[in-house]
C-alpha cells in the first residue's frame, strides 16, 4: 500500500498513528529545509501536539529551498503521500517503534513556487519560521562568525529582493511584507547544531535586512525574536537503497521514510514574539537559559562525534556504532571526554555531566541506528570551530595536555585528502573550503594546515609551538602508520 491520507484508516499494525483529524488543520509554522532531522525531531513533537485539543493552528508547511536532485525528489513525493511519511525509532537495546508523522499538512518548493512560499510565510496564521538549513545555510564569511553579504546568492538577493533564493532572503521579505501589511512578525527558530543558534538566526536576519533597509532592520530588531535552542536526536541519512528495507520493517510503501534513535532532547529559550504551541506538554524543556546546554551538547555529543569520526572513517570503519566497537576509539573518547572537555563546562541545572557522557557513548554504540561516519565527517570545515574549537583554545589557554585534540586535527587534514588508511579514496564533501584552502593539507610544510580560515577561532596563536608540533607529528605518524597504530599508543599512553 502506498502512504497517503486514504492509507491511514488501515495501517499495518506495527505502524501507529497518533489519529488526530488532519483535515482541519492550519500551518502555523513554515519550516525550511525539511531534512531527516526535522523530520525525526521538531515534526515528531509538533505530531504529539496536533494530538492535543485547541492546537489545530500548529501544523507544519515543509519548504525545499535547494535546487538539488534529493530536494526536487522530496518536492515531487511529499505531495504525492499528503505530507504523511514514518518514523522508525530505535532503542539502544534494539527495540524499534514504528510510527506515521502527520504533522506536515502542505509542501511547497522554492525553486517551483516562490510566491506561494511567501503567501504562507507572510500569512498571518503563519506564527513560526522554523530552519535546519546546516551549518553552511548561515552563509558566514570564511574564517568569520559574519553573515557574507558578499556571497553570490546573497549580492543577487539584495539586487532583487521580491525574488528570494536563500533562507534568509525569504525571510526578510516575508517579514517585509508583514511588516507592510500590518501583520505581526513571526519567530525564527532554529534547529541547527550551532551555538546560539538563535542569535546567529538574528545576526542573519538583521545584516541581511539593514542592507535592503534599515528601517525593515529596525522594526525586526525591535518585533521579532529568535530563541536560542539545543535540539538532539541522532538521525542517520536514508540511502536509497535503504529504502526497500524500512519498507519492509513498517508494512508501507513510503518513498521518504526516516530513522532515528528514541533518546531526543529540545530545549529552547522561552521568547516567542507570536505565541506557541504547548512544547511543554510533549516534553520540550522551556528554558530562561538555553547557552549551558547548549555548551554541553556542542562540545560533547557533536565533538564526540567528529573525534571518533575521522580517525573511524581513515581507518575504513562506515557506522558510529563500529567506530564505538573499537577500544581505541572508545578509549580515546573517554579520555577526550573526562580531560578535554567536561573539566571546561558548568553542568547545567538538573544535568550531570558524567552521566550525559555515558548516556552518550552508549547511544553511539547502538547498532541499530547505524549512523554514517561520512554523515559525521562532511563539512567539518563549519563543525570544527564549532564543536572543537573552543576546547583547543581552552586547553592552549589552560596549558594542559592537547595531544587528542591534535589527533583529531591532523585526522581532519589527513581525511581532507580524500584517501583513507587501506588507499581507498573518497570525496570529501566540504562545502565551506575553497580548493585554496584544502590545498594547504598538500603543502610539504604538515603545518600549514593551520593556516586554513576555519582555524581562525582556535586561539592558535605564535605562541603555540608545541600544540602546531604535535599535529604535525601526528600527521606524519599517521601516514606512516594508519589510524587506528597511532591512536592506540595515544590512548596507551596515559
Ligand atoms: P539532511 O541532509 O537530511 O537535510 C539537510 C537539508 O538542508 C536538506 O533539505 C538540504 O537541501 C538543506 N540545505 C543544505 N544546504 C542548505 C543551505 N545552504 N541553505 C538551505 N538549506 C540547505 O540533514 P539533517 O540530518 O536533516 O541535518 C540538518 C541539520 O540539522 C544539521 O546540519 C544540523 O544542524 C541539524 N541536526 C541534525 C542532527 C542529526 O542527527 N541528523 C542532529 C541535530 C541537529
Amino acid at each position: 500500500t502506498d502512504l497517503n491520507s486514504a492509507a491511514l484508516s488501515h495501517l499495518p499494525p506495527q505502524l501507529s498513528w497518533a489519529g488526530y483529524d488532519r483535515d482541519h488543520l492550519t500551518p502555523g509554522v513554515v519550516h525550511l529545509s525539511v531534512g531527516n532531522f526535522h523530520r525525526a525531531h521538531q515534526a515528531w513533537y509538533l505530531n504529539q501536539v496536533l494530538a492535543q485539543p485547541g492546537h489545530e493552528g500548529w501544523a507544519i508547511c515543509g519548504v525545499g529551498l535547494m535546487d538539488t536532485p534529493a530536494e526536487r525528489f522530496k518536492a515531487r513525493a511529499f505531495p504525492e503521500q499528503d505530507g504523511l511519511y514514518t518514523l522508525s525509532r530505535f532503542s539502544p537495546n534494539g527495540a524499534a517503534t514504528h510510527e506515521v508523522i502527520g504533522a506536515m499538512t502542505e509542501y511547497l518548493y522554492a525553486p517551483e513556487q516562490m510566491e506561494a512560499v511567501l503567501e504562507r510565510m507572510a500569512a498571518p496564521t503563519t506564527r513560526i519560521v522554523s530552519l535546519t538549513i546546516t551549518e553552511g545555510g548561515y552563509n558566514h564569511a570564511p574564517g568569520t562568525g559574519n553573515y557574507n553579504l558578499e556571497a553570490p546568492v546573497t549580492q543577487q538577493e539584495l539586487a532583487d529582493p521580491a525574488h528570494p533564493l536563500s533562507a534568509f532572503g525569504f525571510i526578510v521579505e516575508a517579514l517585509r511584507r508583514r511588516q507592510a501589511a500590518g501583520t505581526p512578525p513571526f519567530t525564527v527558530l532554529s534547529c541547527d547544531n550551532l551555538r546560539h543558534n538563535g542569535r546567529v538566526a538574528r545576526d542573519a536576519v538583521l545584516t541581511h535586512a539593514r542592507a535592503l533597509d534599515p528601517a525593515l532592520a529596525d522594526w525586526i530588531a525591535s518585533t521579532t525574536t529568535f530563541p536560542n535552542g539545543m535540539v538532539d536526536r541522532i538521525t542517520p541519512g536514508v540511502p536509497p537503497e535503504e529504502v526497500a528495507r524500512l519498507d519492509a520493517m513498517t508494512g508501507i510503501d513510503d518513498k521518504l521514510p526516516v530513522i532515528a534513535e528514541d533518546f531526543g532532547q529540545w530545549v529552547i529559550e522561552d521568547r516567542f514574539c507570536n505565541g506557541r504551541p504547548s512544547l511543554e506538554e510533549v516534553g520540550v524543556q522551556m528554558v530562561g537559559d538555553v547557552h549551558p546546554y547548549e555548551l554541553a551538547k556542542v562540545r560533547m555529543l557533536n565533538a564526540s562525534h567528529s573525534m571518533l569520526a575521522y580517525p573511524g572513517l581513515l581507518a575504513g570503519l562506515e557506522t558510529v556504532s563500529e567506530a564505538l566497537q573499537q577500544p581505541e576509539i572508545r578509549a580515546l573518547l573517554e579520555q577526550f571526554l573526562d580531560r578535554d572537555v567536561i573539566p571546561t563546562l558548568q553542568a547545567p541545572a538538573g544535568m550531570d555531566l558524567e552521566t550525559y557522557k555515558q548516556v552518550l557513548l552508549a547511544r553511539f554504540a547502538n547498532p541499530t541506528v547505524g549512523d554514517q561516519l561520512s554523515r559525521i565527517t562532511g563539512d567539518g570545515g563549519s563543525k570544527l570551530p564549532t564543536f572543537l574549537g573552543p576546547t583547543v583554545a581552552h586547553a592552549l589557554h589552560r596549558g594542559t595536555d592537547t595531544r587528542r585534540l591534535a589527533f583529531g586535527i591532523a585526522c581532519f587534514a589527513r581525511y581532507l585528502l580524500g584517501i583513507d588508511d587501506k588507499g581507498r579514496h573518497f570525496t570529501p564533501f566540504e562545502p565551506q573550503l575553497s580548493e585554496e584552502q584544502i590545498a594547504l593539507t598538500r603543502e610539504a610544510d604538515l603545518s600549514a594546515v593551520l593556516r586554513m580560515s576555519m582555524f581562525h577561532d582556535f586561539g592558535l596563536g605564535t605562541g603555540d609551538h608545541d600544540f602546531i608540533e604535535q599535529v604535525v607529528a601526528f600527521r606524519l605518524d599517521l601516514r606512516k602508520r594508519g589510524a587506528m597504530a597511532v591512536l592506540h599508543d595515544l590512548v596507551a599512553s596515559e
